[in-house]
This record gives C-alpha cells, sequence and structure tokens, in this order.
C-alpha cells in the first residue's frame, strides 16, 4: 500500500495558554481533494500552515508521502499553497507571475517558458500571458495564482479559502474549474473553506472542525446524510433538531419521544439505550406537510409561517410541546395543497430520514 500523501498522527497546536488544535490524526490519500471545513477560528489555516511549514507543531508529528517532515523547511516540503488574496506579483506579467517559483528553482528558460505555455492553457488565460494582474478580472487573478502554485509540480497543494474574495456567480464556477483542475492534475489539493456549499461540491472527503477538533471525516453525503453529532448536523446544510428521549432499540432503529409525547423512529449515529437523552435530526426537504392527515404516520402541527423561495417554499410548523419545525417543499408539489396560515397541518417524515444523535 503506497503511503497517504499526507498523515497527522496526534497533533497539537497551542499559542501560549491557547489550544488552537488538539490531537489531530487523520490521513490524507494521494491524489484526493480533501477540505478542512469549520466555522472561523476552528483551526483550518494553522493546520494548513503546519502542512506547508511555515507553523511547527506543539506536539505530534506530520508525515509527507510517509517521511516525517518536522525538520523539513518549507521550500523543501512537496508542497505549495494558493492564498486567498491570490498574492500576485502587481509589477510582473501573467507568464512572469506563473514562471516566477521555477525560476527560483533555476529551471532552464526553455524549461521555464514550455511549463508556463502549458499552465496558462490549462488555466484557460492563452491569450492573457502578457497581461498585468491590475488588467485582469478577480476570477482571472485566482486563476494565475492556481497556475503558479500549480507550475513547479508540487505533490500537495494547499489551497487558503482561495474563492472568497470572488463574487457568488465566479465563485460557484470556479468551483467546477477547480474540481477538474485536481482531477487533471492528479494533484492531492488540501482545501480550507468555513462554505460547506463549497465543500460538499467539490471534495472527495471532508473533515469538519470545530474548536479545535475533527468532529467528523466522510465523504459528502456520509456528512450530510449521517452526521456524527449535533455540531455536525447543525453546520452542514439545515436541520431540525429536537430534543428526544430513546424509548426502545432495535439494532440501529431506535424510538424516541419527543418533548410534546410523539414518537418517531430514527436511525442512530452511535449506539443508544432507553432512556438516554439527544436530539433528532431532521433536514427539511426530508419533510412533507399536507392539510388533511396522511395515510402514513404523520404529527399533527399548525402553520405558523411560508417563505415562497423560487423552486421551493420554506414552511414553519409549531408542534405539541412547543417544537418548531422547518419544512423545505417544492413547489411544484405544494401547488395542489391549500395550507392555510394558523390552521391545521400535518407533517410526514420521509423513510430513514431521522438521526437521534446521541448528546
Ligand atoms: P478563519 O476561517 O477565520 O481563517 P481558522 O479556522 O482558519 O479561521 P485559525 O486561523 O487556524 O482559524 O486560528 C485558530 C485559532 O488560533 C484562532 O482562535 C486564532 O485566534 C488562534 N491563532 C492563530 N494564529 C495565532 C497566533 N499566531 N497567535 C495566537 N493565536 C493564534
Amino acid at each position: 500500500m503506497t503511503a497517504p500523501a499526507v498523515a497527522l498522527k496526534n497533533v497539537r497546536k497551542d499559542f501560549g495558554t491557547f489550544t488552537a488544535l488538539r490531537d489531530v490524526s487523520f490521513d490524507i490519500a494521494d491524489n484526493e481533494f480533501f477540505t478542512l471545513l469549520g466555522p472561523s477560528g476552528c483551526g483550518k489555516t494553522t493546520l494548513l500552515r503546519m502542512i506547508a511549514g511555515f507553523e511547527e507543531t506543539t506536539a505530534g508529528a506530520i508525515f509527507l508521502y510517509g517521511d516525517e517532515i518536522e525538520n523539513l523547511p518549507p521550500d523543501k516540503r512537496p508542497v505549495n499553497t494558493v492564498f486567498q488574496n491570490y498574492a500576485l506579483f502587481p509589477h510582473m506579467n501573467v507568464a512572469d507571475n506563473i514562471g516566477f517559483g521555477l525560476r527560483m528553482l533555476r529551471w532552464s528558460d526553455a524549461d521555464i517558458a514550455a511549463r508556463v505555455k502549458q499552465m496558462v492553457a490549462m488555466v484557460k488565460l492563452d491569450s492573457f500571458a502578457h497581461r498585468m494582474p491590475s488588467q485582469l478580472s478577480g476570477g482571472q487573478q485566482q486563476r494565475v495564482a492556481l497556475a503558479r502554485a500549480m507550475a513547479p509540480k508540487p505533490k500537495v497543494l494547499l489551497l487558503d479559502e482561495p474563492l472568497s474574495a470572488l463574487d457568488l456567480k465566479l465563485r460557484q464556477e470556479m468551483r467546477a474549474e477547480l474540481k477538474e483542475l485536481q482531477r487533471d492534475t492528479g494533484i492531492t489539493f488540501i482545501f480550507v473553506t468555513h462554505d460547506q456549499e463549497e465543500a460538499l461540491s467539490m471534495s472527495d472527503r471532508i473533515a469538519v472542525m470545530s474548536a479545535g477538533e475533527v468532529q467528523q471525516i466522510g465523504t459528502p453525503s456520509e456528512i450530510y446524510e449521517f452526521p456524527a453529532n449535533r455540531f455536525v448536523a447543525d453546520f452542514i446544510g439545515e436541520t431540525n433538531l429536537l430534543a428526544a428521549t430513546v424509548q426502545s432499540v432495535d439494532e440501529h432503529r431506535i424510538d424516541c419521544v419527543l418533548a410534546g409525547g410523539e414518537t418517531i423512529t430514527a436511525l442512530a449515529n452511535q449506539p443508544a439505550a432507553p432512556g438516554q437523552t439527544g436530539y433528532i435530526s431532521i433536514r427539511p426537504e426530508q419533510l412533507t406537510l399536507t392539510g388533511s392527515k396522511p395515510s402514513g404516520d404523520s404529527l399533527p402541527g399548525t402553520l405558523d409561517g411560508a417563505v415562497y423561495l423560487g423552486t421551493d417554499t420554506q414552511y414553519t410548523v409549531t408542534l405539541a410541546g412547543d417544537l418548531r419545525l422547518t419544512v423545505r417543499m417544492q413547489n411544484s408539489q405544494t401547488g395542489a395543497v391549500p395550507l392555510q396560515h394558523g390552521g391545521p397541518v400535518h407533517v410526514s417524515i420521509a423513510d430513514h430520514a431521522a438521526r437521534f444523535l446521541v448528546d
């Protein structure tokens, strides 16, 4: 088996008395698009800077392709970084920006010219090679920064919120381009973001972080559909979190009682026992609202509000026990169902959609 591109073993980082990362251990495979996702201050950038060699570990070890890198200075690591603010050299044109690192590495003029040509083509800037950065759009500047970072053929590319300076439309376009670049080059990408949509749309796997700790590692669908805990369920996408108590357990299926006395059957994220308390998590799009009682199981409630969102409408419902639920339904489904504001409604849960999260 080949060594992982990056292996973190019990990594800890203290800044004085403040612990920014505690006991972080995971592997990133070669050729993987791996994302560090979490709210501001959770330690994503610190972890990236330690892999790059700009920050020392307080404890633990980092391995690149099987070799411990503690004593390797940043420029000797097979790693390059793309920053949020591009950091292009303003007095150099596109070609010179892209070739800059290669010149530092003492590549020959011919090799630099050939590689620059290849890189401008790769980021679709062939006809812009002689433009100055100030003559480029934000998206084009970010593509130059990517080309410059990939030119020396790093094995691992670290990307620290590289799309956050772009407007929404451009950011969405760049997601597809980044994913394509990663696939075409086979470079291992470690991407840092606090934007869950960005993480879900591009990554092979995601590490969700909070307060210096990894909460869960998994593919986008694993993380979205089987969140490990309340933090992950709440941070990734939207969810309804309802306090619940376990009533009975049948392998992975758990019957739980809500505050209002209603029972919901859920799948559990870890073993649970009767009497245990936790939360039921249900995504708004897994709920259906009807005016009359459907034939299957449903929860009775009162419709408090509806917000039209174009393709969907988001409803707010109050259940017994004063529990609030958000329901999101496609408008094509709801067209025929007249729902009265303040009136009685019934909420049905899609099969296997409820999760019980041990507190
Ligand atoms: P953001 O998304 O805002 O960039 P982040 O998840 O990347 O956040 P880090 O920049 O890694 O977070 O910071 C993690 C924590 O460590 C923060 O609380 C930060 O204030 C602290 N920190 C980072 N660098 C230092 C430093 N040099 N000295 C002291 N504290 C630091």
